[in-house]
């Protein structure tokens, strides 16, 4: 692939840097709206405006149909986008599930008159969505889940727990699925639905994480009545459908988190080690050329699954490398610019420079991105089975009937 702007990519690229350069709030304000900041439902309420402000210019989700509130543009167009907005420091968290995974799942799935009432306002920034996938006991083997759906004539009867749910506590919309067949072996008795998080049965308790804020849930569904219309794919195709979500999910995951290795250099340059600027010790420089080889590895990963995409096929089994190789970086990263800071990277950071603020949250945060979405070790697997097609690990349950 060409890696250089074609003249109307370029033209978007020009356009969309002049827009964030004259709309996105400044750095402050952007900090104050990011996810995982300690007053909430202002960062919602600001990240809404500003996810609004987005739309009526048709940067949001510019990829989508005109229809759902995009612009059709090509999926090129998209990553420049981006790749900008990630440039500029623009912040996208409250949205990432909604637009990333339940968006693509519902424009697959949905019926036209739900794809049209729904997918505008979740572009919109109106609607939030969650994730309700993990459980107790289903995580990495998330087949093995157990909440429980039965059917009632036009509705189903929803009952058991999620965990680990991020947002459910203000969610709007959920996107599940659950065990609707026992009988069945654990992949095959699986439907998949959208859930409205308001439904009478749904209670969410939140979960405190070590950066701070307790920004995920646990979510008991005690006899929730889900109508059979929210259903999406076949009785039985819930795997199936949570599949294309994975997979989206793996590839938004998969770019590259902030602050990285731009900002990291940002911040090398400006440093001093022993008398000496940081970035001509050999020991770091070798460090930062690594990391910045990897992270080209990355973005080119990233170019490559989205130039499938534009071909018309599904984010694949390879959106896995991505999440995998920038989410161990984004760790190291984290982690060597906190030790930067000498004994001064164990304080917790309000009043402390911005930058170095940022590192330290990542460095705590860092740990949880190589679980959420999928694990190390998990994606190794996929990677090893389904991309290298290495044989599988044995899975004893995986033809037996669930409730044997
Ligand atoms: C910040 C955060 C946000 C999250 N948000 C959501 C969300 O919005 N919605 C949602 O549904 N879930 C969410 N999750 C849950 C996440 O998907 C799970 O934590 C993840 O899938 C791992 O499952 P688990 O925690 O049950 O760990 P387990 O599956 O119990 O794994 C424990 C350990 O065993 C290893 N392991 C398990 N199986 C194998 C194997 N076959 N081979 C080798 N090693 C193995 C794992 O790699 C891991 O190290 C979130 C998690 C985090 C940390």
């Amino acid at each position: 692939m060409d890696f250089q702007d074609s003249a109307s990519e370029a033209e978007v690229r020009a356009d969309a840097r002049a827009w964030l350069a004259a709309n996105l709030p400044d750095a402050e304000a952007r900090r104050s709206m990011g996810y995982g900041v300690a007053d909430e439902a202002a960062a919602l309420a600001l990240a809404k405006t500003w996810q609004a402000r987005k739309a009526d210019a048709g940067w949001a989700c510019m990829h989508w149909p005109a229809q759902y509130g995009g612009r059709g543009a090509s999926p090129i167009e998209r990553l420049i986008f981006e790749e900008e907005e990630r440039r500029a420091g623009a912040p996208t968290g409250f949205f990432e599930i909604g637009l990333g995974m339940a968006g693509p799942t519902l424009q697959a799935y949905a019926s036209e008159e739900q794809k049209a009432s729904l997918l505008p306002r979740m572009l919109r920034g109106q609607d939030v969505w969650c994730q309700l996938f993990s459980e107790p006991a289903a995580g990495s083997d998330l087949a093995a889940l157990r909440m429980r759906a039965v059917r009632d004539g036009d509705d189903w009867v929803l009952t058991g727990q999620k965990t680990w749910t991020s947002g459910a506590h203000y969610a709007d919309y959920g996107i599940i699925v659950a065990r609707s067949d026992p009988s069945l072996p654990k992949h095959r008795g699986l439907t998949f639905f959208f859930v409205d998080m308001r439904s009478p049965g749904i209670t969410t308790r939140q979960i405190r994480q070590i950066t701070g804020p307790a920004d995920f849930d646990d979510v008991f569904f005690d006899e929730v009545r889900v109508a059979d219309s929210q259903r999406l794919g076949a009785v039985g195709a819930g795997w199936q459908v949570a599949l294309t979500t994975l997979m989206n999910e793996r590839l938004s995951l998969g770019d590259v988190a902030r602050p990285g290795y731009e900002e990291l250099v940002a911040r090398l340059r400006m440093s001093e080690i022993g008398g000496r600027p940081a970035l001509e010790q050999a020991d770091i420089a070798a460090r930062v050329t690594d990391w910045h080889v990897r992270s080209r590895g990355v973005a080119f990963t990233r170019a490559r699954i989205i130039t499938a995409l534009s071909r018309g096929q599904e984010p694949g089994p390879e959106a896995s490398i991505l999440k995998l190789a920038s989410t161990a970086m984004f760790q190291e990263i984290a982690d060597f610019a906190t030790g930067l800071e000498d004994q001064g990277g164990v304080l917790l950071a309000e009043d402390r420079q911005a930058g170095v603020a940022d590192f330290q949250f990542a460095y705590l945060f860092s740990p949880s991105f190589r679980v959420a979405g999928g694990t190390d070790q998990i994606l190794r697997n996929i990677i090893a089975e389904r991309v290298l097609g290495l044989p599988p690990e044995p899975r004893v349950d995986k033809d037996v009937p669930f409730n044997s």
